[in-house]
């Protein structure tokens, strides 16, 4: 028998390097008129690294020190961020302490028990809600100036000092951008809880002009909301834990699979396998084509 045109697309997206779940998936994929990206890992290529470390004076802690902390408390979590600071900590030698009762706030950071003590590590804007005129907010400030992604790093409740993370933008970053807008006749937009400078300089790199910055995951499926009551039929792709409500509510998600978490990939509806952003608009292609065939 022939294969129907919808199953072969599937096995066309497989040889793109992107698993399909289903026909119809793949039928939902054309019919896509808005997108919305994630940043870490979506856009960039999802292995940062740690540029800067800044223990505050106060703190009286030397700079490995402040590493080994953060290294601690991140070394339960699967978080792009997190594996950056625990290479950083393996890279200087740092043996890296075990931790009890680690838990963690997609889309604000991490927080454990290290012999005895709580450190958290996370984003300075949900950390540093009740701590105006700290100097570590103008430690972030400063880190995010230069459009790194500052994490705070807080011992038994107090800021002890911050770390600046870069990634790089993906290489095909911007062409994808561009063939997304064109392809949904939609100006895409970025999604991130990010800092909104960090956001913002790497949108005006990518070439997207809406950019929504320091959201939650609930903020990201408000965004994806307010899209398809405009009647629109959105396309989400994103690579995090705080990635996968918005997925879910996305008219159709795809989850970038290399440095992805187990939560984004099991709920997207197509996983980019081989890590190629570009085989986003490919499968978006396929489907319209297969679609014609089938209509
Ligand atoms: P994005 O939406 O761009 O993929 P995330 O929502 O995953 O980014 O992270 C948003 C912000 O939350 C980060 O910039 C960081 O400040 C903080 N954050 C999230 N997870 C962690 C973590 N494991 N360690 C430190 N900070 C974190
Ligand atoms: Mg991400």
């Amino acid at each position: 028998a022939t294969m129907p045109p919808l199953l072969s697309a599937i096995a066309n997206a497989g040889r793109h390097g992107v698993l399909v779940k289903s026909a119809v998936v793949m039928e939902r994929l054309g019919q896509v008129d808005a997108v919305a990206l994630d940043k870490t890992g979506t856009l960039t290529e999802g292995t940062p690294r740690v540029t800067d470390i800044r223990p505050l004076a106060a703190s009286g802690l030397s700079e490995e020190e402040l590493l080994r902390l953060a290294a601690a408390a991140e070394h339960p979590s699967e978080h792009p961020l997190a594996r950056a600071i625990v290479d950083a900590a393996r890279t200087r030698g740092l043996d890296v302490p075990p931790v009890e009762d680690f838990s963690s706030a997609p889309g604000s950071g991490v927080s454990a028990t290290v012999a005895g003590r709580t450190v958290a590590v996370g984003s300075p804007a949900r950390l540093l809600d009740d701590t105006a005129g700290h100097p570590a907010r103008a430690v972030a400030a400063d880190l995010e100036e230069e459009c790194r992604t500052a994490v705070l790093v807080l011992l038994d409740g107090t800021p002890v000092g911050a770390l600046g993370i870069a990634d790089r933008l993906r290489a095909e970053a911007a062409a994808t951008v561009a063939a997304l807008g064109r392809l949904t006749g939609t100006a895409p937009l970025l999604v991130t809880g990010d800092n909104p400078r960090a956001a913002a300089r790497l949108a005006g790199e990518v070439g997207i002009a809406d950019v929504r910055a320091g959201l939650l995951p609930q903020d990201k499926v408000r965004a994806v909301r307010e899209l398809e009551q405009a009647g629109r039929k959105v396309l989400v792709v994103g690579d995090g834990v705080n990635d996968a409500p918005a997925l879910a509510a996305a008219h159709t998600g795809i989850a970038m699979g290399r440095a992805g978490s187990d939560l984004a990939l099991e709920t997207a509806d197509a996983v980019v396998v081989r890590d190629e952003l570009a085989t986003v608009p490919a499968v978006v292609r396929l489907s319209r084509r297969a679609r014609r065939l089938v209509v």
